[in-house]
């Protein structure tokens, strides 16, 4: 049996097909036999702490339960000799999903609606303000990668005329915007899917909310450092940016007083991915990465830096 340190949570499915091949030992549990662990299973949001990595001689693998792996030092990693995987595709038509419910949510005032009927309103004070279509927008996607793909695929059907902006143009028939703030004033909705990590550090700056506009709509899927959240809670206070639909926060769990009061929000609790169905995908791919290293030393989905190692 190999060794394998757990950091944050599994799924029971995930533990029982670990357990066939290795000891478990939980960083939270703090006593686990550093020299021996080979293995790290974590996800997205816990990463693995610089110390942690550090402490480990004989790391070999470790397995993100997640696609975006920017709480992991992947450069470390790779000076160690250490293999980085994380679980693309197989959540990209989920987060897709929340990208386009938050923008569905906005711009039909989902929750607001909701509340008329649940407060009494309808019956009291009659029908509900209008709202605005979702149809026959143009929808500007920060970072058509994977995911920024399947979502631009399933606003298809809307009507929705895409855009995009990224570091590179990619093969494909939308505009490309080489200037953010550019796409940022010609769009009706920007919606975020980049990696997080310093080079998308607070990209969407107060200049880019600016030229997003009063009418403009804001959807985050991403990460809460794409977005300076303190300028747009001022932008979304100022009427300066219409809605904000989001799924991620700077400093999760914490989501600022300020913005939680606003009527122009729609807040999700970073559940881009968490299905049943998607949640079991994943695991089960961060599961296969282990379980093929463990067996000859190669793995199913690393991530970019570590291909070919
Ligand atoms: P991909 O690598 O397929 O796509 C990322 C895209 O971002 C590419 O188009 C890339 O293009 C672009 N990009 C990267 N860096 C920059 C930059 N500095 N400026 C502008 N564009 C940039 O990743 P996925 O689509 O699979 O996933 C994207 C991210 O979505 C994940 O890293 C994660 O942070 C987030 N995510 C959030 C979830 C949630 O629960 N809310 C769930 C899953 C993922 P180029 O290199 O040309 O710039």
């Amino acid at each position: 049996m190999a060794d394998l340190l757990q950091i944050g949570g599994i799924t029971d499915t995930m533990r029982e097909r670990l357990e066939a091949k290795f000891t478990i030992h939980k960083l939270s549990d703090g006593d686990y036999p550093a020299e021996a662990i080979t293995h790290i299973a974590t996800n997205g949001h816990d990463g693995v702490a610089p110390d942690v990595m550090a402490a480990l001689p004989n790391l070999r693998a470790i397995s993100c339960y997640g696609v975006g792996y920017d709480a992991i030092d992947v450069n470390a990693a790779k000076d160690k000799g250490v293999v980085v995987t994380h679980t693309p595709n197989v959540l990209n038509a989920e987060v897709a999903t929340t990208a386009v419910l938050l923008m569905l949510a906005c711009y039909r005032e989902l929750l607001r609606d909701d509340a008329w009927v649940r407060s009494g309103n309808w019956e009291v004070n009659g029908n509900a303000p209008l709202t605005r279509s979702a149809d026959n927008q143009t929808v500007g996607i920060l970072g058509l990668g994977r995911i920024g793909q399947a979502i631009a695929d399933k606003l298809a059907p809307f009507g929705t005329k895409i855009v995009y902006h990224s570091r590179s143009k990619k093969d494909v028939a939308y505009k490309y915007y080489g200037d953010l703030t550019e796409m940022a004033r010609d769009v009706d909705c920007l919606i975020c899917i980049t990696p997080g990590g310093p080079s998308t550090q607070r990209i969407v700056n107060r200049e880019v909310i600016d030229a997003l506009g009063p009418q403009g709509t804001l959807i985050n899927v991403s990460r809460g450092s794409v977005v300076d959240e303190a300028a747009m809670i001022k932008a979304l206070q100022d009427g300066r940016l219409g809605w904000a639909g989001l799924d991620v926060f700077e400093a999760e769990p914490k989501v600022p007083e300020a913005l939680r009061q606003l009527p122009n929000v729609v807040l999700l609790p970073h559940v881009g991915s968490a299905t049943v169905e998607t949640r079991a995908a994943m695991g089960a791919l961060t599961v296969d990465n282990l379980l093929q290293h463990l067996r000859d030393g190669t793995v199913i989905s690393p991530v970019p830096e570590c291909a070919g190692m």
